[in-house]
């Protein structure tokens, strides 16, 4: 069952536009933004102590931020809208994708858009458990996990934001929050990227919005893969 804000909550960005400090407050009072600020500060110290910083982790760090629109297209399309199926008499369906049809039906509940703690805790642990034995030294390892915090926290503030009242000044910022709102409010087949868009440019989900045909399902994401209402408890 997804608990979701009711409609007087803090959780939801009312009355008049919200500053980027009045919503940065608001981040920082949801446990995923502690785990994540918590993970930054574990890892910079980490790698602060693991010695000079070389052109081995500058590549590194530029493998992680070349992937992550990558990472966010294939998470998006095939995790976050995934249609459920049966194999054997057993539905196959995921936590984070009936967060995600929630997410959709009711994008201004801020709460419903951050990712599941648990699985936000288990992939770092996954993280944590992984890179020591992939990378080939210990400061490339903190390199990485570094770098795995960085793009988490980056990744759920820019989430966050876009579907605040946050009004930005910069273009670049303004056409990052165009795109995901068009991809809430006008076709869900589009803009499959939330904080760099790479991913849709290169795999064909990025598009002109006036080429585009408003989708009747992308408020309804349950109706547009077959999945069943998802249960909801209002708090
Ligand atoms: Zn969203
Ligand atoms: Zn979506």
């Amino acid at each position: 069952m997804i608990q979701v804000s009711a409609a007087n909550s803090p959780w939801r960005a009312q009355g008049p536009a919200w500053t980027w400090g009045h919503a940065a407050a608001r981040f920082v009072r949801h446990h995923n933004a502690w785990i994540l600020l918590g993970a930054l500060a574990v890892t910079a110290v980490g790698r602060a102590s693991a010695g000079a910083i070389g052109w081995a982790d500058l590549v590194v760090a530029a493998a992680f931020v070349a992937f992550q629109p990558f990472q966010e297209w294939l998470i998006h399309v095939y995790i976050l809208h995934w249609r459920p199926r049966r194999v054997g008499g057993i539905t196959i369906d995921f936590e984070l994708a009936r967060r995600h049809r929630h997410h959709h039906t009711d994008p201004g509940d801020l709460r419903v858009g951050f990712m599941p703690t648990q699985t936000l805790v288990l992939a770092g642990l996954g993280h944590a458990l992984a890179w020591p034995l992939l990378m080939p030294t210990d400061s490339l390892a903190w390199t990485a996990l570094l770098m795995v915090a960085t793009v988490g926290l980056v990744y759920e503030w820019t989430h966050f934001v876009i579907h605040t009242s946050v009004v930005p000044r910069n273009a670049w910022v303004q056409r990052v929050f165009r795109y995901h709102r068009l991809h809430h409010f006008k076709n869900e087949n589009y803009w499959m990227g939330v904080t760099m868009h790479l991913g849709d440019r290169l795999l064909g989900t990025l598009a002109d919005q006036r080429a585009v045909p408003a989708s009747p399902t992308a408020r309804d994401l349950a109706k547009a893969v077959g999945a069943a209402p998802t249960e909801v408890r209002v708090a």
